[in-house]
């Protein structure tokens, strides 16, 4: 009888314990990953440009390292629940492997999988989060503040020890081979996008290539670079070559695992320095953790208006603001700077999204899941758990124990950029517009 290993969140081949198990058997594999149809649809919850790119980076990256171990990966557009059983029993296969999701809704696909497939053997870990389920369970979950939170891990968790092999380079692709990888399914989405030129993605003056070799690659060179020694007094720019250390992206779709970067970090605190930078990375890891399990608990309160919250958000409909708010034309050129590298690039750094996710909460008034739901057509990184759980944080329906974030944008732009070069890089002073086309003075009735 035959494994399937449906690939998720979980894009690389180490520090992938299920995966080592199934790539050893000697039973027919195949490997399967579901490009959801909402993803390439012409409508707003369509993928961005870049996102899609990097998307498919990581998928021809994968496809050609498990062609190396003689495992075909099968790229269907579609529902993993109407056709994951249906190709189970197609290939006849007895076991599935799969990492566990933290998404609401993801869950309830693996449940209804579960129930239609119930003479399989389900193989499931714990492979998008630092630590499993069973920890954070004795730890008393994550009902409590961030800070709470990070003491508790800090004194009582030890993170699983990774050899080094699972951070080097093992597996050599030759070269670029991977980008020729032909796959039907990732063609035809490719034909959906305008341009047949190959857009490269850069971020913050580097180039980004999607997969789980080039994030391999990344990270050794991040920590050759030594960037890592100053990350805490750089981590806040707006921009600029390894302020931060853009590990996101490779995250967020699991070419990288947190286990992997974790241990980067603890290797160059022994081969070269520890400091309050080298810690702060850490302590980042640990805001992603917390987001990770935040969103398993909350489930589907996670994308509702109100989150946590008892009261709704003074909010209101204004189509006009948001679509200013999208194509960078508020009377905001800082915020108008930052909307058009995102639109751009598919990236921001995390000190922009805060600013304007906070614009459009604060300033605009509008309701912070249409924020979030446009960061998550766009973003490289997106990230279910650390997208929502980090705009409900800013509009004060999240955990927050402060109840919201408000930047002020103009002293935002004082501090993190000072002499505007950031804003006129991104054309940011360009299409400044009011807020409102229509006020008071349009107003068509008159009072008696
Ligand atoms: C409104 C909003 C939306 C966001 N959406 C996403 C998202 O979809 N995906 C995503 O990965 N991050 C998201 N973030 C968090 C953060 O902005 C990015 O993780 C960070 O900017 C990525 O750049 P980096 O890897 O260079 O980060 P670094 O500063 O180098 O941090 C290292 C790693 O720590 C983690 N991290 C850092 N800050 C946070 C944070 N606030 N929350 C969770 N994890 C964090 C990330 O995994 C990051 O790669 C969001 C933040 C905000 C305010």
């Amino acid at each position: 009888m035959a494994a399937l290993y449906w690939f998720t969140q979980d894009l690389r081949i180490s520090d992938n314990k299920i995966l080592d198990g199934f790539l050893a058997s000697d039973a027919p594999r195949y490997a399967c990953y579901f490009v959801n149809p909402n993803w390439i649809t012409t409508s707003e919850s369509a993928m961005g440009k870049a996102r899609w790119l990097f998307l498919k980076q990581s998928l021809c990256q994968l496809k050609a390292s498990l062609s190396e171990y003689g495992v075909p990966l099968l790229i269907v557009i579609g529902n993993p629940t109407e056709l994951l059983p249906a190709l189970a029993k197609k290939l006849k296969i007895s076991s599935l492997c799969f990492s566990n999701p933290v998404g609401f809704n993801e869950s309830k696909q693996i449940s209804a999988i579960r129930k239609a497939l119930p003479n399989i053997m389900f193989k499931d870990h714990w492979s998008h989060t630092l630590f499993d389920q069973t920890l954070i369970q004795d730890i008393g979950g994550v009902n409590k503040s961030f800070s709470a939170f990070k003491k508790t891990l800090e004194a009582s968790a030890v993170i699983e020890k990774l050899d080094n092999s699972a951070i080097e380079n093992t597996q050599c692709l030759n070269d670029k081979a991977w980008l020729n990888e032909s796959d039907i399914t990732i063609s035809y989405i490719d034909s959906l996008y305008e341009t047949s030129q190959p857009l490269s993605i850069r971020a913050n003056n580097q180039e980004i290539i999607g997969g789980c070799q080039s994030g391999l690659k990344h990270l050794k060179e991040y920590f050759a670079s030594g960037a890592i020694s100053h990350y805490k007094q750089t981590r806040n720019d707006l921009h600029g070559y390894r302020r931060t250390s853009l590990f996101s992206p490779w995250l967020a779709n699991g070419s990288l695992s947190p286990r992997q970067v974790w241990q980067g970090i603890v290797r160059y605190e022994k081969e070269y320095e520890q400091n309050d930078s080298t810690y702060w990375l850490k302590f980042e890891l640990l805001w992603r953790e917390y987001f990770q399990w935040s969103a398993v608990e909350q489930g589907v309160q996670l994308f509702t208006f109100k989150g946590l919250s008892n009261s709704a958000p003074k909010t209101s409909f204004y189509p006009e603001r948001y679509a200013k708010w999208c194509s960078g034309n508020t009377p905001y050129p800082l915020v108008n700077a930052l909307m058009n590298q995102l639109n751009r690039t598919g990236f921001m750094s995390n000190r922009g999204r805060q600013i304007v996710a906070s614009c459009f909460v604060n300033e605009l008034h509008l309701d912070w899941r249409f924020g979030a739901k446009y960061f998550e057509k766009h973003l490289i990184d997106y990230d279910v758990a650390s997208n929502w759980g980090n705009w409900q944080y800013i509009a004060g329906v999240g955990k927050d124990p402060r109840g919201g974030r408000k930047f002020n944008i103009t002293k935002q732009a004082e501090l993190y950029d000072k002499d505007g070069e950031f804003t006129s890089c991104w054309g940011g002073y360009e299409n400044t517009l009011p807020l409102d086309s229509v006020d008071i003075a349009g107003w068509p009735l008159e009072t008696q």
